[in-house]
């Protein structure tokens, strides 16, 4: 399996969009790694993770086939994870020559931004791309536009107040499994409960690392010291191993941590740190 990270970073990105802090203005200076775009993913080229507002510079710059795109799954309704008003683009007025049918797949929150996409185009073209709900807890499987099946488990991500709606997703085609965790906090007890009973081991973890190397502590997102509760409770349950990959991804200008800092100390503890574009076999 090959996956991609398309972009690593939250919502205002590194640089972040008007920001004038000494991480971001020397993210400027230096480019390259230390340029984080909003977070998404690429599996095996064919099912994408999340649809933030940065979609289609990820299209241009990694130069995947976008419209050929037919699994879409999306964690959560921040922008940096889904961005209705460009999906909606999918409609037939606006992509010609374009038989590819695309399914979407989030919570219910997440289909009253899609529903809310539509209706600011005073267009309702569902012909193209057809929403589907998902709960904690629930599994589907998908054949992709490369003919493989992946069966996709939704997982409830700790989000701040939203509860039941933010998800997180493991994925497997029968041979790599895959842990996709954004956004999210330390996960809740029944979600190590869900994630026990799905029964995958996890090849390649790729865990939300939105406070980076500081000490904060939320009940939105994680730091680095939290990635490695992850990775330990993870390995003590079997559902990862000494092979399994961990990834710390989704990185804020406010973690204290170029991409330099970051990757350095993720080494120390057998981590990678993402950078935008990585792609790793799996
Ligand atoms: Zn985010
Ligand atoms: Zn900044
Ligand atoms: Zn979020």
């Amino acid at each position: 399996m090959k996956f991609q990270h398309l972009g690593t970073a939250a919502a205002e990105r590194i640089p972040g969009i008007f920001c004038k802090c000494d991480l971001c203005k020397y993210a400027r200076k230096v480019g390259g790694k230390e340029i984080r775009t909003q977070s998404q993913a690429l599996v095996d080229d064919a099912v994408l993770l999340d649809f933030p507002g940065d979609t289609y510079f990820h299209f241009i710059k990694e130069d995947f086939d976008l419209p050929s795109i037919t699994q879409l799954f999306i964690t959560h309704w921040h922008s940096d994870h889904f961005y209705g008003e460009d999906l909606a683009y999918r409609m037939d007025s606006y992509a010609d020559d374009n038989p590819t049918h695309m399914d979407v797949y989030g919570s219910e929150t997440v289909k009253g931004f899609y529903e809310r996409a539509f209706f600011l185009e005073e267009h309702y073209d569902y012909s193209k791309l057809t929403y589907h709900a998902l709960h904690p807890g629930d599994a589907v499987t998908v054949t992709a536009g490369n003919g493989k099946e992946y069966t996709v488990h939704a997982f409830e991500a700790r989000h701040g107040h939203h509860f039941g709606d933010c998800l997180f997703y493991g994925l497997t085609d029968g041979r790599s499994s895959l842990l996709y965790a954004h956004d999210t906090a330390y996960f809740y007890d029944s979600t190590w409960k869900d994630m026990e009973e799905a029964g995958l081991k996890y090849d390649y973890v790729s865990l939300d690392c939105t406070h980076g190397l500081t000490a904060m502590n939320s009940d939105v997102h994680m730091n680095f010291a939290d990635n490695l509760r992850v990775r330990d409770r993870m390995v003590g349950k079997g559902l990862a191993d000494s092979d399994t990959i961990f990834v710390s991804n989704h990185f804020s200008h406010h973690g204290d941590a170029s991409y330099e800092q970051m990757q350095a100390a993720a080494v120390k503890e057998g981590f990678i740190s993402s950078y935008d574009g990585m792609v790793t076999e799996i």
